[in-house]
C-alpha cells in the first residue's frame, strides 16, 4: 500500500496551547505519572479561579487551543462546565486528557462538537497496561473510549513509550482501529515525576525509537489513523528550534505557576506565575535563560535532565540532536 510520509508540524504562529492542569489528584497511581506534588501541589483549582484564568489566557488575536489535565481532570465535578465555558469564550478547540474512568458522568454532560477525549493506554492488553498503570485500568478505559465513540466524540489514545511496553507498541494500530479511534498519539517517556526516581531503565535509546515507532506509526496510518509522534531526533539538514523561543505553550498547575516547557515542570524554573488573578514573570533563574542557549545537542533541558539518549562520536560530537519534545510528525491516512 502506498502512504504518505510523516510531516513534521512546525510550529505555528497565530496559535496558543494552553494546557491546564486544574488538579493533580487521581484515582490511579501509574508507574511513571509525571505529576509532582512538592512543584505542582495538592489543590485543586476552585471553580471561580479557573474561569478566570480561562479568561487570561485566551487571546483573541489567536488560534486558542485548550487541553484539561490533571491528576485525573474528570475528578473535578465542575469539568462540564469548565468545558461550556471554555467553548462560549471562544476556543478553537477544547480536548480533555483522561486515564479512562471518565468519573462525573463526563460523556453524558459533555456534546460531541464542544470537546475531544483522549485515552492514555500504555499497552494493548490488561496484562501490560495494568502493571504500568493499575489494576482494572484497561477494562475501564476501553469501556469508556468505546462509549465515547458511540457518543459520537472525537477520540484519540496516547501511548507513553518506555522500554517496559516499546515491545507492544506495534499491537496497538489493530486494536484503535477496530475500536473505530480517530488519532493515536504516541508519546516518549520524558524523566520527570515517578518517571525521574525510577531504578529500572526507561529511555529509549536512539536505534529502539527509529526503529520501531515511525514503523508502527505508518501502519497505524495504513489502517485509517491519524498518527502524531515526537520527532526526537533532528536530521542533520534541519534546523533546530526552542518551542519557548517560538511557540506560544502554557502548561499550567493548580498552585499558579505556568511553565513555557514541559521538561522544565520537575524545577522551579517556571517563567511565569498566576498572582492574584493576573500573570507575573518569575525573577531569578528560569526556564526562559534555557531557551535562549544554542548547544550541538539540540535541546538544553534534554541534554540537562536526560542526556543517556544522545550518543557521542569518538570526537565528542553527538551523534544526534535532539528535537524540542514539542515538535512532533504527523502522517494523515489516505482517504
Ligand atoms: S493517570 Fe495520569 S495523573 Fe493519574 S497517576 Fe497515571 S499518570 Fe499520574
Ligand atoms: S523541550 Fe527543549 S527545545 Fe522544547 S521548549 Fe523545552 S527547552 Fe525548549
Amino acid at each position: 500500500m502506498s502512504h504518505h510520509k510523516p510531516n513534521t508540524v512546525q510550529f505555528k504562529a497565530g496559535e496558543r496551547n494552553i494546557f491546564f492542569h486544574i488538579l493533580t489528584a487521581c484515582n490511579l497511581s501509574c508507574a511513571f505519572c509525571y505529576i509532582n506534588p512538592v512543584h505542582h501541589g495538592r489543590r485543586a483549582v476552585a471553580y471561580t479561579t479557573l474561569m478566570k484564568w480561562l479568561h487570561l489566557f485566551y487571546d483573541p488575536a489567536k488560534v486558542n487551543n485548550l487541553i484539561f489535565l490533571g491528576g485525573e481532570p474528570t475528578l473535578y465535578k465542575h469539568l462540564s462546565h469548565a468545558v461550556q465555558f471554555a467553548s462560549q469564550i471562544g476556543y478553537a478547540s477544547i480536548t480533555i486528557d483522561t486515564n479512562g474512568y471518565c468519573f462525573h458522568n463526563i460523556l453524558e454532560r459533555v456534546s460531541a462538537n464542544e470537546a475531544v477525549f483522549s485515552f492514555s493506554l500504555d499497552g494493548p492488553t490488561a496484562e501490560i497496561n495494568d502493571a504500568l498503570r493499575g489494576p482494572g485500568a484497561f477494562d475501564t478505559c476501553l469501556a469508556n473510549l468505546k462509549r465515547a465513540i458511540q457518543l459520537g466524540f472525537t477520540t484519540s489514545v496516547i501511548y507513553t513509550v518506555s522500554r517496559q511496553n516499546i515491545t507492544f507498541l506495534v499491537d496497538m494500530p489493530p486494536l484503535l482501529s477496530e475500536l473505530g479511534v480517530d488519532r493515536f498519539f504516541i508519546q516518549v517517556i520524558g524523566l520527570r515525576g515517578k518517571a525521574a526516581n525510577c531504578d529500572t531503565p526507561l529511555q529509549l535509546a536512539p536505534h529502539e525509537w527509529l526503529c520501531t515507532v515511525p514503523a508502527v506509526a505508518q501502519k497505524a496510518a495504513d489502517l485509517g489513523l491519524t498518527v502524531i509522534y515526537p520527532k526526537v531526533y533532528i536530521e542533520p539538514t534541519e534546523s533546530f528550534a526552542c518551542a519557548g523561543n517560538v511557540a506560544e505553550n502554557f502548561f499550567i498547575f493548580p498552585n499558579g505557576r505556568v511553565y513555557r516547557c514541559p521538561l522544565c515542570e520537575d524545577l522551579p524554573l517556571h517563567s511565569l506565575r498566576v498572582e492574584n488573578g493576573e500573570l507575573h514573570s518569575t525573577t531569578g533563574l528560569t526556564e526562559q535563560h534555557l531557551f535562549s542557549l544554542t548547544i550541538p545537542e539540540g535541546c538544553v533541558m534534554n541534554k540537562l535532565l536526560q542526556s543517556n539518549n544522545i550518543p557521542y562520536d569518538s570526537d565528542g560530537r553527538p551523534r544526534y540532536r535532539i528535537s524540542c519534545c514539542l515538535l512532533k510528525q504527523r502522517i494523515d491516512p489516505l482517504k
